[in-house]
């Protein structure tokens, strides 16, 4: 099925669906993956102890993401895929119902009745399926849903936002580890943050306030449990 033209307004939009997903990726890389250094390191653990349980949240972590991904996308294909079968079918057993439909929907949208059917008539004349599918359905452009790629992107995002604090582990000495890394994963969210809504065009200081406020409760979260059971244990 061919690629429908967007008018230019659009573009911003349509930029926001992979570019969410990339930024999202990073971001629960960056929080899940300090949280857990933060608290590992909190419960007074040696610094190869912090970096097993790091490698091993990245691991997690990204077959997780590319898991949801996965199935999150398909099952949109799938849902597009069955409307689009059944969209065909009716358009071969029933093309005057069908007709009429897309006229109404374009009445509805303001369009005087013979106007409209003349318009439906023409776009129907050129591709049944494709002017059904995006008036009717809403379905502009069924070729984006690719499982596979969208799994091994999400998890890619997650692993390259995962490896900043796990870096950041390495090259801090043992007894500095938490606020290197708290201070250094809260940095990496807020450059995140503002490099996201600058590409989606929203506002910055706005996204870079909200994403860095998560993840600072996040590490304050982990480092109290953290501490809570290296001192119990
Ligand atoms: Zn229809």
């Amino acid at each position: 099925m061919s690629r429908l033209r967007q008018d230019p307004e659009s573009h911003l939009v349509g930029r926001i669906g992979w570019l969410r997903a990339a930024v999202l990726g990073a971001n629960d890389g960056i929080i899940s993956t300090a949280s857990l250094i933060v608290g590992v390191a909190a419960a007074a653990a040696t610094r190869s102890d912090v970096l097993i349980a790091g490698v091993a949240g990245l691991v997690a972590g990204a077959m997780s993401m590319a898991a949801g991904e996965y199935v999150s996308v398909s099952s949109q294909s799938d849902t597009e895929q069955a409307d689009l079968a059944r969209e065909r079918k009716e358009l071969r057993d029933s093309p005057g119902f069908e007709l009429d439909e897309l006229a109404e929907i374009y009445v509805q949208s303001g369009v005087e009745r013979p106007l409209a059917r003349q318009v439906a008539q023409q776009l129907m004349a050129k591709d049944a399926l494709t002017a059904h599918a995006r008036d009717e359905l809403g379905i502009s452009d069924v070729t984006t849903a690719r499982p596979i790629q969208a799994a091994l992107a999400s998890a890619a995002m997650f692993s390259i936002g995962a490896a900043m604090p796990l870096l950041m582990v390495v090259v801090s000495p043992v007894n500095t580890l938490v606020p290197i890394v708290s201070g250094a994963s809260l940095a990496f969210l807020a450059l995140l943050g503002a490099i996201g809504a600058k590409a989606g065009g929203a506002n910055i200081l706005r996204a870079t306030i909200r994403v860095t406020f998560w993840g600072a409760l996040a590490l304050l979260f982990t480092a109290g449990v953290g501490r809570l059971f290296g001192t119990v244990i």
